[in-house]
């Protein structure tokens, strides 16, 4: 070992010491602060399937694919990091010695031209990431960005470490090729080769070279160390955990979130019939009342910003942005942690936990943020707005798109629950719509005998379930099938349909109720337990003595579709629910219906976020409309997994939208510009909106906003279409 070596080999040893000593430290306290969080005990199991989906969605990068340059990018650098880890531990032999080198493999050749060629993609990756970050950069591309609000530094800091370690590992190889130290042949590591040949014959030059690249790659370790909330660096190892834990893993990739966690408190379900808001959670007020898995989130984002360029509140000027949601929270527990690893806290009656001894050593910055309220204004120091809170659609395309499996949705409603439940503070439009759910059942306040008026005049009788025992399908009207004009006409459309086709179907009638959808999503979980525990009675009674695969149910409101079919089963209730979408698509393929005139004029089709991004149903809608218009259907430039929500979900139905562009017209614009003259829906909300949409635009001559069911009839009934509704829906 020459002199250089020497000096080399301890400054090498030195900044890996004081780089591991901080990296303990930091991984110490971020596992402190995610502990915090409440139990999750759900996320233990199936560790089969949870293994599987981390290796699946990590190592095939699934999510990330679906940005195809990006994704291809990031996964050559991400394979980049893992396998040229073993050349930064290679470098640790070649500050000793110039001729170092890892035991036994890196003799290989196969160890020379694997790490050479993953050497040379990751170096393309990098650059390319680091092209798309600066051309997206804030302020570059307006507020569009996805990277507005992200800490820029962070993600140039890191993509600059990564290019550094990356050349640097060459230059090692080439004062290797220089001094006559490398051992793999020109094929197997061409670009080492290159650079060596341009490269002095400096036999310091491999440890000056490895020392740098040590140096580096400390540097990083360092730096992030002293920044646990460093998500863009973070994640390299938080995602593993993160993916794993996710809920629902044996679910296919991408899929949507479908259900809504049910509240928990301790880890438990909450029933309401026993809970006590003294003693249960309800809801989250505190940033440590989330789980530990919500904690993790919050710790694992990246500062990507994909959730955010998808999110239709964020698109039309508002406030809420799903990742800066994220980051506030993910800030908020890491500046709060230190009162609450010294005990502090507040109890379910809002008393401070921790003695005065055990604060009297918290930092007074931590203490301040202790006192910050979770949902607040900026003039009350909230961490999150209430502008926020109530912007979010449900819509699920943050959840979609995030590449660690971030659960956005769930950590909303968590909060909108406390603020509902406890607080009884949201949108005063939503309260008559609560009210109504209570006394009357629909969120339209309409009478509940008025449920049967859209089978008048339809020219056959609907049957009740009582009346007829061997029907196939319970056909699930829904309120806004029941009451709502539009809506009214599909339902006539859908039962014209399914009497046409031979389909034996009954309705339940007045025995419906909501099925609580809208109040589950606004966070009032007592009203729509209620509402879901009369609704599966019902259901059960109706299917009594049948076995699952007989309990057929078929919905043409997806979020019933979503609610009944995913939900129910949390109270008690397992059928088998369709989409009127999917059972039409069968009847079609079946020969039971047969489209004959080809609807003209160009169709387009939006799909609703709760039966395509939620359930995954992209493909029967679209089989319908083909079949109907006997032709291709003119697609939005967003639409399937990517579909824009029209603003309706989360109960903003029945909220108003005061800020910024609205949402149903920026979708109907896009519709529009597809030139179809027919948009077609497959929700009733849907239905609403868009056509709302329309006529606020005043193009209600150029285009018509109608659904899937709507469409087909005409085909397949073209002289008698389903008649309108006699009776208009009673508000109260
Ligand atoms: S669910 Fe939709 S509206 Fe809500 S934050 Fe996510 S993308 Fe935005
Ligand atoms: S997509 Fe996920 S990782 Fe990216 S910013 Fe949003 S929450 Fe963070």
């Amino acid at each position: 070992m020459g002199s250089v070596q020497i000096v080399t080999t301890i400054l090498a040893a030195a900044i890996t010491a004081v780089a591991v000593w901080l990296a303990v430290r930091a991984v110490m306290k971020m596992t402190a602060v995610i502990r915090l969080g409440q139990p999750a005990p759900e996320r233990f199991g199936d560790k089969g399937a949870r293994t599987k989906k981390m290796l699946v969605e990590t190592a095939g990068h699934t999510r990330m694919l679906k940005w195809s340059v990006v994704g291809a990018a990031h996964w050559f650098v991400m394979v980049g990091f893992i396998v040229l880890s073993l050349l930064v531990l290679e470098a640790y032999f070649e500050v000793v010695s110039t001729g170092g080198g890892l035991p036994i493999i890196g003799h290989w050749t196969i160890f020379g031209l694997v790490t050479e060629w993953i050497g040379i993609l990751g170096l393309v990756g990098i650059l390319v990431l680091m092209a798309i970050r600066l051309r997206n950069r804030p302020g570059r591309a307006e507020n569009r960005s996805r990277f507005t609000g992200s800490t820029m530094w962070q993600g140039y800091f890191v993509e600059w470490v990564v290019l550094l370690v990356l050349i640097f590992g060459f230059v090692i190889r080439g004062f290797k090729v220089a001094t006559d130290h490398f051992e793999y042949p020109v094929w197997a590591a061409p670009l080492s080769h290159a650079v060596g040949s341009v490269l002095p014959d400096w036999e310091a030059g491999v440890s000056v070279a490895a020392l740098i690249k040590i140096a580096i790659s400390m540097t990083w370790l360092i730096v992030i160390s002293l920044n646990v909330t460093m998500g863009v660096a973070w994640h390299r190892f938080l995602a593993f955990p993160n993916i794993f834990f996710k809920r629902d893993p044996e679910k296919p990739a991408g899929s949507g979130l479908g259900p809504l966690r049910p509240m928990t408190s301790e880890g438990k379900p909450l029933d309401f019939e026993e809970a006590d808001p003294e003693k249960d959670q309800f809801g989250v007020a505190q940033v440590e009342q989330f789980t530990w898995k919500g904690l993790l989130d919050f710790s694992t984002c990246t500062e990507c910003g994909r959730c955010q360029s998808q999110c239709p509140a964020w698109n039309t000027g508002k406030p809420l942005s799903p990742k800066l949601l994220v980051l506030s929270l993910r800030d908020h527990a890491y500046a709060k942690a230190p009162y609450l690893l010294a005990g502090g806290g507040k109890d379910l009656t809002g008393e401070e936990k921790a003695t005065q001894e055990q604060l009297a050593g918290v930092d007074v910055l931590a203490m301040a943020e202790a006192d910050r309220p979770l949902i607040g204004t900026a003039e009350e120091g909230g961490v999150i707005d209430p502008d926020v809170l109530w912007s979010c659609t449900t819509c699920g395309a943050c959840v979609e798109q995030c590449p660690v499996d971030i659960e956005h949705v769930d950590h909303i409603v968590d909060m909108r629950r406390y603020q509902v439940l406890i607080e009884s503070s949201f949108p005063s439009e939503a309260g008559v719509m609560l009210r109504n759910l209570e006394n009357k059942g629909n969120p339209w306040g309409a009478p509940q005998n008025t449920r049967e008026d859209w089978t008048k005049g339809l020219g056959f009788e609907v049957p009740r379930v009582g009346e007829v025992d061997d029907f196939e399908y319970l056909f699930w009207v829904g309120c806004a099938g029941a009451f709502e004009d539009r809506a009214k006409k599909t339902t006539r459309a859908v039962a014209t349909l399914l009497n046409e086709a031979g389909v034996k179907f009954a309705i339940l009638g007045e025995g419906e109720t909501c099925s609580g959808d809208p109040a589950r999503r606004i966070g009032n979980e007592f009203v729509f337990q209620m509402l879901a525990q009369q609704n599966v009675e019902t259901l059960n009674e109706a299917f009594e003595g049948r076995e699952k695969s007989k309990r057929k149910i078929v919905a043409t409101c997806p979020h019933c579709f979503n609610t009944l079919g995913n939900e129910y089963g949390q109270l008690g209730g397992d059928f088998e629910v369709v989409h009127h979408t999917q059972l039409l698509a069968h009847l079609v393929s079946a020969g039971k219906l047969t489209p004959v005139q080809p609807v003209d004029g160009g169709v387009t089709y939006h799909d609703p976020c709760y039966l395509g991004r939620h359930n995954r149903i992209f493909a029967a809608p679209r089989e319908v409309l083909g079949d109907s218009i006997q032709g291709e259907l003119t697609e939005m430039p967003r639409n399937s997994e990517r579909s824009f929500c029209c603003g309706a979900g989360g109960a903003r139905m029945w909220m108003e939208e005061k800020i910024g562009k609205r949402i149903n017209v920026d979708r109907v614009e896009e519709a529009m510009s597809t030139g179809a003259k027919t948009i077609a829906v497959g929700c009733p909300f849907c239905s609403t909106m868009l056509n709302d949409g329309v006529n606020g635009k005043g193009a209600g001559e150029q285009v018509e906003v109608v659904d899937v069911a709507s469409v087909l009839l005409r085909s397949v009934k073209p002289e008698a279409p389903a008649g309108e509704p006699e009776v208009a829906p009673t508000a109260s």
